[in-house]
């Protein structure tokens, strides 16, 4: 049989966080009471002129500089045209042949693979469309238009069609989802639209040229990303197998039914007809502007991420899930500024915390528990004063409480027992309690000792320094100190 080769290029919008829309002064919310936040301008009314935001153009700046794209001094404005309800001009402004930038890329690292690195063909800005809203009013069903996402900014972030696999697919998106969270370009979040992708995929017999390609639309959810783009391919691989033909075509992702599926009608392959847009002059990028742009410019998750493997000793996977955040990477770095370790720190807020957190619900940015107080629990495990077990317990309830860990382990009397006296009378008397069990460790059943250990544990609620602990009795049981007296 052929071997059938993919071809993926992913197509992201990523909704700008800019206070205001691209070309008009409304401001810029996530949900809110249908067309309250409209102007003539956004409306798309007779006679009203756009006027470029800045903050779009320098946070779309800073995008390009961030994935390495080279900035055009001068780009410029086109007019995207197509008939939709929710697009009251009839045609969208975005940019067509002359581009903001080109030529970026990112790095993706698939598992057990040399990392690759993937081109970024584009980078443009474009207004958004409004949302249709389907419904009911009494008996009957309407359809309703919300123009107030109608105008926000936005930046399309176009990949060369070079990705090979799903999983590719995923790990670009996330990695792309990272540098505009890092960089505060877009909140890049998929379940309130601020991230939307959509995947071209075509298979070809290898050595052979490319096949049609078909534009999934809609994959709009971190988790289908892979589940789409297998689909689709498995789709035209059988197509193809079969000795039909994949068609080019627009097709949407069904995630209730887990396939993708042709959308009406041929009309939704365009002919956009773009022309330069008449009302907009030439989008000019300025030296200072880029300077600003790049002072801007925060530390990248890549970067990062080396970084904490070089300097801090951490696993590449525990550096690369806390770079890819940047609430969580301030997070961790604040835990290790107060506790000034950072591979215990590590572990402590990928498993412990995030496990307490993911329990309630919450994100790092709500926790609790603030980092610096997690530093200090983690300081009172590294100086023994209390056992890990213990720390996990005030961790647990600093987070049920937001009381703080180290005040908790305070008020219950936490503090682990170090006194030597202490420890050796509680050994004493679970020796003498237990003297069959002694003889039997005489007669060399010495794995008993974890016996006796853990009933000193037990009679201290865990609260004995178990070193210390397993010190005594070895002495007791071996009785060079003086025995049990019932010999
Ligand atoms: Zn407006």
């Amino acid at each position: 049989m052929t071997r059938l080769g993919v071809v993926i290029g992913l197509e992201v919008h990523a909704q700008l966080t800019t206070r205001t829309k691209l070309f008009c002064g409304c401001p810029v919310a996530f949900g809110g009471e249908p067309n309250t936040r409209v102007c003539p301008v956004c409306l798309g009314l007779p006679g009203a002129l756009p006027v470029a935001n800045r903050e779009a153009l320098r946070l779309a700046v800073r995008l390009s500089q961030a994935v390495g794209a080279k900035v055009h001094h001068v780009s410029q404005w086109a007019r995207k045209n197509y008939f939709y309800p929710d697009l009251p001009k009839g045609y969208q402004i975005s940019q067509y042949q002359r581009p903001l930038s080109s030529s970026g890329y990112l790095r993706v690292e698939p598992e057990g693979e040399p990392p690759r690195t993937i081109g970024i063909d584009r980078i443009h800005l474009e207004e958004d469309a409004g949302k249709s809203m389907h419904g009911s009013l009494g008996d009957e069903t309407v359809s309703g238009i919300d123009f107030n996402r109608c105008g926000v900014a936005l930046v399309e972030i176009v990949s060369a069609p070079v990705l090979r696999t799903p999983q590719e697919a995923y790990l670009y998106l996330e990695r792309l989802r990272a540098v505009l969270r890092a960089t505060g370009v877009s909140e890049a979040d998929m379940q309130t639209g601020s991230l939307r992708c959509d995947a071209n995929v075509s298979v070809h017999r290898e050595g052979e040229p490319w096949g049609r390609r078909v534009e999934v639309k809609n994959v709009n959810s971190f988790r289908f990303v892979r589940r789409a783009l297998a689909f689709e391919i498995d789709r035209q691989r059988a197509t193809v197998a079969r000795g039909g033909e994949v068609e080019h075509e627009s097709r949407l992702w069904d995630e209730q039914r887990c396939e993708t599926r042709p959308m009406r009608g041929k009309e939704e392959l365009h002919d956009y007809r773009y022309f330069p847009e008449p009302d907009l002059p030439a989008l000019v990028v300025s030296e200072t502007l880029m300077a600003e742009a790049a002072h801007e410019l925060p530390e990248l998750p890549h970067a990062r991420r080396d970084r904490l493997v070089r300097d801090s000793g951490l696993s590449v996977p525990d550096a690369h899930r806390l770079s890819s955040e940047p609430d969580l990477a301030e997070y961790f770095e604040q835990v290790v500024r107060v506790s000034r370790r950072p591979r215990e720190a590590a572990s402590w807020v990928l498993t412990e915390l995030l496990g307490e957190l993911n329990r309630r619900g919450l994100g790092i940015d709500q926790s609790p528990v603030s980092g610096e107080q997690l530093g200090e629990l983690i300081q009172l495990v590294a100086a023994n004063t209390i056992s890990g077990k213990i720390a996990k317990r005030a961790l647990a309830l600093a987070c049920e409480t937001g009381r703080s860990p180290a005040e908790i382990v305070e008020q219950h009397g936490w503090r682990q027992i170090s006194d030597q006296r202490l420890i050796e009378h509680i050994c004493r008397e679970i020796v003498e309690a237990h003297p069959e069990q002694v003889m039997a460790y005489r007669r060399g059943k010495s794995g008993l000792l974890g016996y006796f250990v853990s009933r000193v544990m037990a009679r201290t609620s865990g609260q004995a320094n178990p070193a210390l602990v397993s010190q005594m009795l070895t002495r007791l049981l071996e009785g060079c100190s003086g025995g049990t007296g019932r010999e």
